[in-house]
C-alpha cells in the first residue's frame, strides 16, 4: 500500500466538489474505463458535474460502458474542482491530457500498480487489489447515500473481470470474487459483458494472432515465448494497433511457457512491449529496466528505436531473468 489518504478522506474531497474530471490511462482498458465510468455515475448521483476524459475513443469490445460519461474533448470541463487519475501508474500515461489534469484545484490518484509513483496531492495505491475497480467499489460504498445502479455495477464488474482475465489470473483474491458476487447478486448484464469483453474477437485481430504465431520464438527450453508485429504487418492484416492488444495472450497460454513477451510497433521508432508471467516469473523488473512498469505478472514498456533493436535488447534482458523461471 502506498497512500497518503484514506478512501474516506478521498470520498470527502469528492463529495465537496461541484465538478470532477476523471482520467483513465492512455490506451484505456476495461479496468481503467470501468473504474472511471462507475465512479463518474456515482459522482453524478451526488449532484456534481463529472466526465471521463479519455486519451482516445473507447475500444469496441467495451464501448457499451460509455453510458454518456466518456469524451475525448479536452475542453469538456473548465477548471474542475477535482481531477482524479484512475488506474494510471504515472502521469506519463496521461501524456496528451496532463495539462488538463494539472488544472484541477485538487489533484487525486487512485491506482493498483506496483510501480505507481503516488503523484497528485492525495493518492491511494493498493497493489494488492486485482483491479482498480475493486478500490472504486469500496470508495463508492463510502458515500452512504449512493446506491449502486445497474450501470455502475456493470462498469465495476467489467473492470474486475478484464484485469483478472475473467477471474483466472493470480491477482484474483477471495475479496475480488466476493465483490463480483455482490455485484452479480444485485444484478448485472453478465452475459453481455462476457461476450463483449472475451468472446468478441475482430477478424483482423485473428489475422494478427496468426502472424504472431508465425513470428513466435520459443527460448529457454520453451519457457519463454517472444513474438513481434510491425506496422507493415498490421496493415497487411487489415488491422489497427488496437487489434494487437490481445496477441500477448496467445503466447502466455502455451503449455510450459512461463514468460511471454510481445513487441508491437505503434509507429516508426516506437515499439510497445507487453510482458506476462504465469506462475513463478517476474516481469515487472524487465519492464522497469526499460523505463516501464506494471505488476509482477503483467507489465509493459515503450521502446524508442527499431523493431530489431527492441527484439535484441528484450532477449538480452529475458536471458538475465532466467532464474525466475525455475521451480514451476
Ligand atoms: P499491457 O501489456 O499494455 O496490457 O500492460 C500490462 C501492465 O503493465 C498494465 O498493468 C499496465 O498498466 C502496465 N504498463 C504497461 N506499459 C507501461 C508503461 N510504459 N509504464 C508503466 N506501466 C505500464
Ligand atoms: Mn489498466
Ligand atoms: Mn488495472
Amino acid at each position: 500500500m502506498n497512500a497518503n489518504a484514506t478512501l474516506k478522506e478521498l470520498a470527502e474531497v469528492i463529495r465537496e466538489a461541484d465538478s470532477v474530471l476523471l482520467f483513465p490511462h492512455d490506451n484505456a482498458d476495461g479496468d481503467a474505463i470501468g473504474s472511471c465510468v462507475g465512479l463518474c455515475l456515482a459522482i453524478r448521483s451526488l449532484g456534481a458535474d463529472c466526465m471521463v476524459l479519455m486519451g482516445e475513443p473507447l475500444p469496441g469490445y467495451i464501448d457499451f460502458l460509455d453510458y454518456g460519461c466518456c469524451t475525448t474533448d479536452i475542453e469538456c470541463m473548465k477548471n474542475p474542482d477535482v481531477c482524479l487519475c484512475v488506474d494510471c501508474s504515472g502521469d506519463s500515461r496521461i501524456s496528451g491530457r496532463l495539462s488538463r489534469y494539472l488544472e484541477g484545484k485538487k489533484k487525486l490518484c487512485i491506482d493498483h500498480h506496483l510501480t505507481a509513483e503516488g503523484y497528485g496531492e492525495l493518492y491511494y495505491i493498493d497493489e494488492n487489489e486485482a483491479a482498480t475497480a475493486g478500490i472504486i467499489y469500496k470508495l463508492i460504498r463510502k458515500f452512504d447515500d449512493v446506491e449502486l445502479s445497474r450501470e455502475m455495477r456493470n462498469a465495476i464488474y467489467t473492470g474486475l473481470s478484464t484485469d483478472t482475465g475473467n477471474f483466472r489470473y493470480s491477482n484474483t483474491t477471495a475479496e475480488t470474487l466476493r465483490i463480483a458476487a455482490d455485484l452479480m447478486e444485485e444484478g448485472i448484464d453478465h452475459n453481455m459483458i462476457i461476450v463483449s469483453a472475451f468472446q468478441n474477437r475482430n477478424i483482423h485481430e485473428i489475422y494478427v494472432q496468426m502472424k504472431v504465431y508465425e513470428n513466435m520464438e520459443l527460448l529457454m527450453d520453451g519457457r519463454c515465448a517472444v513474438s513481434y508485429i510491425t506496422e507493415e504487418m498490421l496493415r497487411e492484416c487489415g488491422a489497427e494497433y488496437q487489434h494487437a492488444e490481445t496477441a500477448i495472450d496467445c503466447l502466455r497460454d502455451i503449455e510450459n511457457v512461463e514468460i511471454a513477451a510481445m513487441l508491437k510497433e505503434k509507429e516508426p521508432g516506437t515499439v510497445k512491449c507487453s510482458l506476462r508471467a504465469k506462475s513463478t516469473g517476474n516481469v515487472v523488473d524487465i519492464a522497469s529496466f526499460f523505463g516501464g512498469g506494471g505488476h509482477v505478472k503483467a507489465a509493459g514498456y515503450t521502446f524508442r528505436g527499431t523493431m530489431d533493436d527492441a527484439r535484441r535488447t528484450l532477449k538480452e534482458q529475458l536471458e538475465r531473468s532466467r532464474d525466475t523461471l525455475q521451480g514451476r
